[in-house]
């Protein structure tokens, strides 16, 4: 393999951002773009608070036309994921489940995934009326009845998306006020199909011995009492944790897993950057993300060049 400049871990805003400016800066940047091509944003319906587009986009189309730009400056993307990493010393490894990739400089872009409840009925029953995406799962619901678990945007977004296809949908949240932002709020509360079960928290989804979903049993955390709710799915929205595994004792991380940066994008090995959701655990906005990717991309730019003028 020949040794690259520049090698991007992850093809969601952050990576593909990244790419678009390492590309144009004649870094011919190889991105292997993960288990998620396109990442969080493509279980998205519709993106409205993108810069640019004023009636909103389909998360997925976003995605690819940030992939179409990138490619036409000549990015490399390829349809793998990075399996290790070796950053104790420079040229850096990247291994995917194919081959082995030596690079001058790395960005990380890999992203976050759905945390989930930890039950053992939810483990049952994932994929069996158990989902973490309303966008690709709500058309199974149609004329049934869900839960939504959580209190956030992700989770007020996906019980406004079932609506369109559930019957009833109640959102199960651990305290009596929501995190979601206050348009998310006002649409929810004004929709019919929508009810809350405040101060609740999921003891366990019925039915694994069924094989399916028939319902939760739900806990009121203030009085203790336990009650039976017949559903037919159940969604859980509940945030994300930062895909750092395979980064894990080479670079500085928060307790969480969040990649610790500093100047920018630096991380704690000279030539690695880090940009996205996987950085950052406040704002994981897909414009925050791909502003970041800008960054670690000028950052990277500008840290190959000093090696090249050091070693001129
Ligand atoms: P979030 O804002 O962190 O909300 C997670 C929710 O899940 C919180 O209400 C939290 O309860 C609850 N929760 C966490 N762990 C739980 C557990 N073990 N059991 C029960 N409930 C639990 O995450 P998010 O909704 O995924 O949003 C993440 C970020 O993306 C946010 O910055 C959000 O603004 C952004 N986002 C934006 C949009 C949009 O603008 N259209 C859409 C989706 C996401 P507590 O409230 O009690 O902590």
């Amino acid at each position: 393999m020949p040794l690259r400049n520049l090698i991007i871990i992850g093809s969601g805003p952050a990576g593909l951002t990244a790419a678009i400016y390492a590309a144009r800066a004649n870094l011919s940047p190889l991105i292997i773009q993960g288990l998620e091509p396109g990442g969080q944003l493509t279980l998205t319906a519709l993106v409205e608070n993108y810069p640019g587009f004023a009636e909103g986009i389909d998360g997925s189309a976003l995605m690819g036309e940030m992939r179409k730009q990138a490619e036409r400056f000549g990015a490399d993307i390829i349809p793998d994921r990075a399996v290790r990493v070796s950053l104790a010393s420079s040229p850096f490894k990247v291994s995917t489940d194919e081959q082995e990739h030596e690079t001058r400089s790395l960005i990380i872009a890999s992203g976050a995934s759905s945390t989930l409840l930890g039950l053992e009925s939810e483990k049952k029953l994932m994929g069996r009326g158990v989902s973490t995406c309303a966008t690709c799962d709500a058309a199974f619901f149609r004329g049934k009845n869900v839960v939504v678990v959580g209190g956030g945007d992700l989770a007020l977004e996906d019980a406004l998306f079932l609506t369109r296809f559930a019957s009833r949908v109640t959102v199960i949240h651990r305290r009596d006020k929501l995190r979601a932002s206050k348009i998310l709020q006002e649409r929810a509360f004004s929709n019919r199909k929508i009810d809350f079960a405040w101060d609740s928290v999921v003891e366990s989804i019925l039915d694994p011995e069924k094989g399916r979903v028939t319902g939760v049993r739900i806990k009121n955390v203030k009085t203790g009492v336990l009650t039976d709710t017949l559903c037919n799915g159940v969604f859980v929205a509940i945030g994300h944790k930062p895909n750092t595994e395979i980064f894990r004792g080479q670079l500085d991380m928060d307790e969480k897993g969040y990649i610790k940066t500093s100047r920018g994008t630096s991380t704690s090995v000279t030539g690695v950057f880090a940009a996205g959701d996987v950085r950052d655990p406040i704002y994981r906005q897909a414009i925050t993300a791909a502003g970041s990717g800008c960054m670690a991309a000028l950052d990277a730019q500008h840290y190959l060049e000093s090696i090249d003028l050091k070693n001129s």
